[in-house]
């Protein structure tokens, strides 16, 4: 070969190979001195490309005719690219940029999500699935890596991204995600945190105290009770009363934030994003609380990343904030002062659609923040089936309607089924208002495990294989709607012009 040779895909060539017309993704073609790859689809796969030779081109799993190999996107080839092109590779946000959790919920939605981010510093999470999400999809988080590692390779993306283990709660599942690739943990240590306690009368709050080890009670209030600490420009004081719930509620939880963070985080072989959540709770995190959460962090020498309070008011799924914007902006308030006096970034889960606090967020914060969104790419799609194909829709929005009451169990919305008008007084050129409705919105965004995994009589998908072809179909048009929707969160946050 030449050395000046340029490389080029044939798509000719490959379009005979396919036996049908092949789609090239033209930012994915890339060249590597004598190898030059490219991601190509032929009706719902994409395949990866290698024209030429060398180590590369050896390295990938395909079938090979006339220095052309075709080569599953599966897993091992997934690890070859990493190894040749490091950006498709998920990584720690080291820098410490303005994030955004955006997942792929159906692994399809990461090109709409890099459209939308271009011209922004924004340091994205595409890889962000929890284990509830990865059961109900049927997926593996080498998968979801897998896919937003394809993804980025497609649309020549180089700047970086994260692959967020959200909201474990296990060691194992930690261990799995991290070997799996994972560059940032969403510790979720609510199996250990007591909820209880905040309902307690007083004298059962003391009772319960004194049922603690003495030593303990000791070493707590020696630290910090009726103590003022300095937050910001305030101050604020643990008061024995609120000493004694905290500690009763989070003394478990800490040793459990401290017993992984010693394990994985510290002496990792990469950085690794460390996130606490303590947002699934019933009550908001009082400030008093994240002081105390924070000083024994200190203590105990635990790096955080990222912290996720649970704030004050509602963070439902695929709808606005609901709540005082006031109350909220007093509350964040605290909180940014408390993450900033003990040098880490706060973190606000269940953050798709909640457009009216994002300026808030932008205002209060004045900094690098992470949000976490999930599942509103899902909407999305759906958004698309009900512009494109209106009786798949129909019949999603009946299967919908069927199973909420089982999928209500997974999820805390306050959804009012009887205010979705009937699909029968609604045209077909309508159909996409359900996805401008709170009500609705609800009723399909938590059902998504039955639309996709449910089966008839004979075992075959019930709309799987038909939502798919669409949007794979229409993926510029997907892409689109991704765009629009993600910006309009950008934008808001004050993260995009
Ligand atoms: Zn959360």
């Amino acid at each position: 070969m030449e050395v000046y040779e340029k490389q080029t895909i044939d798509t000719q060539n490959l379009n005979k190979r396919f036996g049908g017309a092949v789609h090239l993704y033209e930012r994915s073609v890339t060249n590597l001195g004598e190898c030059t790859l490219a991601l190509v689809r032929h009706g719902r796969t994409r395949h990866l490309v290698a024209v030429g030779g060398g180590p590369v081109f050896d390295e990938l799993e395909g079938e090979e005719e006339d220095g052309c190999k075709i080569c599953p996107t599966n897993h091992a080839n997934r690890l070859v690219l990493n190894r040749y092109l490091p950006y498709t590779q998920p990584v720690a946000n080291t820098t410490r940029r303005p994030s955004i959790g955006l997942g792929d919920r159906l692994g399809e939605a990461t090109p709409g999500h890099i459209e939308a981010l271009r011209g922004t510093s924004v340091f994205p999470i595409f890889a962000q699935q929890s284990i509830r999400e990865l059961n109900f999809t049927n997926r593996t988080f080498d998968d979801v890596i897998d896919r937003a590692a394809y993804a980025v390779f497609q649309e020549g993306y180089t700047s970086g991204y994260g692959a967020d283990g959200d909201h474990l709660k296990k060691i194992d599942d930690i261990a799995k995600a991290l070997q799996q690739g994972a560059t940032m943990i969403t510790l979720d240590s609510s199996e250990q945190i007591d909820n209880s306690v905040i309902t307690l009368k007083a004298g059962e709050l003391e009772a319960m105290y004194a049922g603690l080890d003495a030593s303990l009670r000791t070493l707590y209030e020696q630290l910090y009770r009726e103590k003022v600490f300095t937050v910001g420009d305030n101050s604020l004081k643990l008061d024995e009363k609120s000493l004694m719930r905290d500690v009763l509620t989070y003394h478990k939880a800490l040793d459990f934030i401290q017993l992984v963070y010693e394990r994985f985080i510290k002496g990792a072989d990469k950085p690794i994003d460390f996130e606490i959540s303590i947002d699934e709770t019933d009550t908001p995190t009082d400030p008093k609380s994240h002081l105390f959460l924070a000083l024994e962090l200190k203590r105990r020498n635990v790096v955080v990343s990222t912290l996720a309070p649970r704030f004050i008011g509602e963070f439902q799924k695929g709808i606005d904030y609901k709540g005082d914007l006031h109350l909220f902006e007093e509350d964040l308030a605290w909180h940014v002062a408390i993450a900033k006096q003990f040098g880490y970034r706060l973190s606000v889960h269940s953050g798709s659609d909640k457009f009216s606090i994002f300026p808030i967020l932008a205002k209060v914060i004045k900094g690098s923040f992470h949000v976490k969104t999930a599942g509103t790419n899902w909407l999305e799609a759906v958004r698309l089936v009900a512009l494109k194909d209106p009786g798949l829709y129909r019949a999603m929005h009946q299967h919908a309607l069927i199973h909420f009451a089982d999928a209500k169990h997974f999820y805390h919305v306050t959804t009012d089924l009887d205010a979705v008008k009937p699909l029968s007084m609604v045209g077909d050129a309508q159909l996409v208002q359900y996805l401008d409705d709170d009500n609705a919105r609800q009723l399909l965004h938590i059902t998504y495990g039955y639309l996709l995994e449910d089966v008839d009589a004979q075992g075959n998908k019930l709309f799987k294989d038909a939502f798919f072809d669409l949007l794979i179909g229409e993926e510029e048009l997907y892409h689109q709607l991704l765009d629009h929707h993600i910006s309009k969160h950008l934008v808001l946050l004050g993260f995009k012009q």
